[in-house]
């Protein structure tokens, strides 16, 4: 029997609750497969700077880079945030991405059909929407130096250089093959020295993928054309500082931030995660929805063990219970049958999951 072997951030806030409902489901998925899963734990982010003095321990650097896969829940929270920038919850997530090397974070977003009317959208709107956001994940403004804060005068620096675009181009090229045949690569070109690069390099290696056609758009349209009709984007390519604003905006087209997976591919070891953060407004109170996390569980089984009739049978199963009216609390207003904790919502996604 093959093993995987993962590693498992919980992280803070609602980290620990949700994680804990993936492992659910990853256990019943391999109930009835030819695989097993073995699971060490590793701290990162608040609990870590708790625990061991800094967000990103050298063991869980260690432990995650000797595993098959990383699932990861969520940093962050009020409490570490007057701490300096080097000792801050995120920079250890940033930290760990960079040393992974996974500069391609992949955002699945669809709608469900059982949730059209969770969207603050109008159906026509959104009815149908399938896109892929590829968001370059350890270059630009959020890594780039120098970048400095004296308390008079602040600044950032959003570099890239060629081969970090061209690698991430790449990357959204393939994954427009496999789905419509068309990128969208959004940008600042018309003010930014830094998105003209990223434009013509873009351009550049566009010419190897003859059958996908590329469009270029301007982030604050962008913004504006997710909302006005975004079913018109099969693959937006887009660095990292916009790509995690057009993410959050466009995860309302699917009604709840709790439903979006990702994928961090790139080096050898895949790390997936939920788009939404630690959530400590509702951290401890058994509501947050754990679908998000369970379904970057399928993202792993897909891109980093292979094993797509596993990940397919999660994903199954999160459609027929939210097609059976089942609901955490962020969707109970929309045809729910049956609101459910945490836990619970879990536990019935595992049982489906081991019935497929
Ligand atoms: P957030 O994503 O944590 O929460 C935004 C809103 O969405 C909140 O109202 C929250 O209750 C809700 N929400 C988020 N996930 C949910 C879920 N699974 N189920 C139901 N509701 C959910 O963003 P924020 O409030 O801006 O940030 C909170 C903390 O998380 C901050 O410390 C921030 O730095 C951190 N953060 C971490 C990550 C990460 O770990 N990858 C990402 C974003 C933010």
């Amino acid at each position: 029997m093959k093993q995987y072997k993962i590693a498992l951030i919980k992280g803070d806030g609602i980290g620990p609750e949700i994680i804990d409902e993936a492992i659910k489901v990853l256990d019943a998925v391999s109930s009835n497969e030819k695989f097993d899963f073995s699971y060490n734990e590793y701290l990162m982010g608040g609990i870590a700077v708790d625990v061991k003095g800094t967000p990103l321990p050298e063991e869980t650097v260690q432990g995650c880079l000797n595993s098959d896969a990383i699932l990861f829940g969520a940093i962050g929270g009020e409490k570490w945030d007057k701490l300096p920038r080097d000792k801050r919850p995120e920079t250890g997530l940033l930290n760990l991405r960079k040393a992974l090397s996974v500069f391609a974070n992949l955002r699945p977003m669809s709608v469900f059909d059982e949730l059209v009317n969770a969207s603050t959208l109008k159906l026509e709107v959104i009815n149908g929407v399938d896109l892929l956001v590829v968001r370059e994940l350890i270059g630009g403004i959020y890594f780039g130096q120098p970048r400095q804060n004296d308390g008079n005068c602040a600044f950032n620096t959003m570099i890239y250089t060629k081969d970090e675009v061209k690698r991430i181009a790449h990357i959204a090229f393939k994954s427009a093959q496999k789905r419509r045949q068309k990128v969208c690569s959004v940008d600042k070109a018309n003010v930014l020295e830094v998105s003209q690069l990223w434009r013509d390099t873009v351009n550049e290696v566009s010419s190897e993928y003859p059958n996908v056609l590329l469009s270029h758009m301007y982030v604050d349209n962008a913004a504006m054309q997710l909302i006005r009709d975004p079913k018109q984007f099969d693959v937006i390519l887009t660095s990292n500082l916009f790509g995690d604003i057009l993410s959050d905006e466009a995860s309302m087209i699917s009604g709840s931030i709790g439903l979006l997976p990702s994928a961090s591919l790139g080096g050898k070891i895949g790390l997936y995660e939920p788009i939404h953060g630690s959530a400590p407004d509702i951290a401890g109170q058994g509501i947050a929805n754990p679908i998000a996390t369970i379904l970057s569980a399928a993202m792993m089984l897909r891109y980093s063990f292979n094993e797509e009739n596993a990940a397919k049978k999660i994903e199954d199963a999160v459609k027929d219970v939210l097609k059976d009216g089942y609901r955490t609390k962020d969707l109970s207003a929309y045809d729910a049958k049956e609101i459910c904790s945490t836990s619970e919502i879990g536990s019935i996604i595992a049982d489906r999951v081991s019935k497929i």
